[in-house]
């Protein structure tokens, strides 16, 4: 089925502890990412056939489930071990694309679980899902979903019993900032320097040692963190094991994307001091690159000297991140000018715009952009500036999409599936996998949430 070839789990015995799914009592399929398995160069029939292999409940030929550990800085306090507490990697599947992780998550508790049951409902599931196909459709690097099954187990959450579910997820590798941390933490120079050879071999073959690998991942997330921010989207959970040394957006548990646009929005119900809201996210990925930084400076000889070098080539970010953001800003308004993006923002906020549609329109008919803010004198005076600037339709066209994942459809796909309705799910993903046109088919889901469909606040996956 797979063409597995297992390199992590041939790193020493204390990066992961090796073991099996636990099996669940009654699988069913929700979904099989057919379109991603043929890209994968599997065979979605075989796939199909499979069920139990996407629950867990047979490992697939070649597989070496293992369960990997990490730490991380959680909302800024050090959290010494976390590890995939509710998840397992299966192996590495090697097709077309090169490398990829098969990750089952929601497969059973591992010692690394703490307090948590290893297992997920099937909401967070479906969430992961959507939202994960839609970044990928919108040209984001992130983390795939390949397939989602339902259980036929309950698990217990905050709100009462909620039916369980097993995702797949396909990744570039699940190498976080928090796995050098785990090793670093724990003064294991040998581990960290095994993994920096790892991670460079796979991510970064022409980086030279822990500085070259530093100033990858630098690159990367600074790409990565710009593409978020032109979308509208807030990760929620930024902490350093939820950032990937591949610049993929991973963990899809309070993200959204905002409806209305302001710079301090927040949805995550955890984030009470709105550390990850949408504009202090460019600072938080410098702050967790420190992380990573920090982490590798055993491995890079002299302390002092480690340190002065370290800290000169994180001075970059900024740099970089300003290169990214230009980059995207300029795309949106088709014009490269900062203070032309930037005051546009503020009316935006200031008119309570909507994000996605507000640039939309802009690309495709923007005489009616001034009817998504409320200020629209202010709108009014920005408007022929910015077309005597002669804006690039061509650059807004392929920089702005019609369609995001707005919050209330994915909320409503979900509610749906815990009542046994996948339809919404199913259609949901269908019109997010072809987010650049407006369709008659896509119309409904281009509509904002109307003041009592607001979701105001989402939650971790857990
Ligand atoms: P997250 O907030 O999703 O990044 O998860 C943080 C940590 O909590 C990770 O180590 C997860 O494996 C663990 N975790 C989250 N949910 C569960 C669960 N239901 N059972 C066991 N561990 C969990
Ligand atoms: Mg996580």
């Amino acid at each position: 089925m797979f063409a597995f070839d297992n390199s992590y789990a041939r790193l020493p015995e204390r990066f992961y502890t090796k073991m099996g799914p636990a099996p669940v009592a009654s699988p069913a399929w929700v979904a099989l990412n057919e379109g991603l398995a043929r890209d994968l160069g599997l065979d979605p029939e075989g796939l199909r056939g499979a069920v139990d292999v996407f629950a867990g409940n047979r490992a697939p030929e070649g597989a070496e489930p293992l369960a990997q550990l990490y730490a991380g800085h959680q909302f800024g306090g050090w959290s010494p071990q976390l590890g995939d507490g509710r998840a397992l990697l299966l192996g590495e599947h090697v097709g077309p694309t090169g490398r990829v992780d098969v990750q089952l998550k929601g497969s059973g508790p591992t010692p690394y679980s703490r307090m948590g049951d290893g297992r997920a409902a099937l909401g967070p599931v479906i969430r992961e899902y959507i939202v994960s196909e839609a970044m990928h459709a919108l040209g984001v690097p992130t983390t795939r979903a390949l397939a989602a099954v339902t259980t036929g187990e309950t698990v217990l959450r905050q709100d009462g019993p909620l039916p369980g579910g097993v995702l797949t997820r396909i990744a570039a590798s699940h190498i976080r900032v928090g796995t050098f941390q785990v090793f670093a933490s724990r003064q294991d120079t040998d581990a960290l320097q095994t993994l920096l050879d790892h991670a460079i071999a796979r991510h970064a073959p022409e980086a030279d040692g822990p500085l070259g690998l530093l100033r990858h991942v630098m690159g990367v997330q600074a790409d990565l963190v710009a593409q978020w921010m032109g979308l509208g989207f807030i990760h929620g959970v930024m902490n350093t094991d939820n950032m990937t040394i591949s610049g993929e957006t991973i963990d899809y548990g309070p993200c959204a994307f905002m409806e209305v646009y302001h710079p301090e929005m927040v949805f995550s119900s955890i984030d009470q001091f709105g550390r990850y809201a949408w504009k202090n996210q460019p600072d938080i990925a410098l702050w967790n690159l420190a992380q990573l930084a920090t982490a590798l400076l055993p491995l890079m000889g002299d302390r002092a000297q480690a340190v002065e070098d370290a800290t000169e080539v994180l001075d970059g970010f900024r740099g970089l991140y300003t290169v990214a953001w230009t980059r995207v800003l300029g795309a949106k308004i088709g014009v490269v000018d900062m203070a032309l993006g930037h005051e546009l923002l503020d009316i935006m906020a200031e008119g309570q715009a909507d994000f996605t549609n507000t640039f939309r329109a802009l690309t495709v008919a923007p005489e009616t952009a001034r009817d998504q803010v409320t200020n629209q004198d202010r709108f009014d005076g920005w408007f022929s500036r910015w077309r005597a600037a002669a804006p690039d339709q061509g650059a807004m066209t392929r920089a702005n999409p019609a369609l995001i994942p707005r919050n209330h459809q994915v909320e409503a796909a979900i509610q749906a599936a815990y009542g046994g309705d996948f339809a919404p799910f199913h259609a949901l993903n269908a019109a997010l996998a072809d987010p650049w046109q407006e369709t008659e088919t896509n119309a409904p889901y281009r509509r904002p949430a109307a003041p009592d469909e607001r979701v105001t606040h989402t939650f971790c996956g857990t």
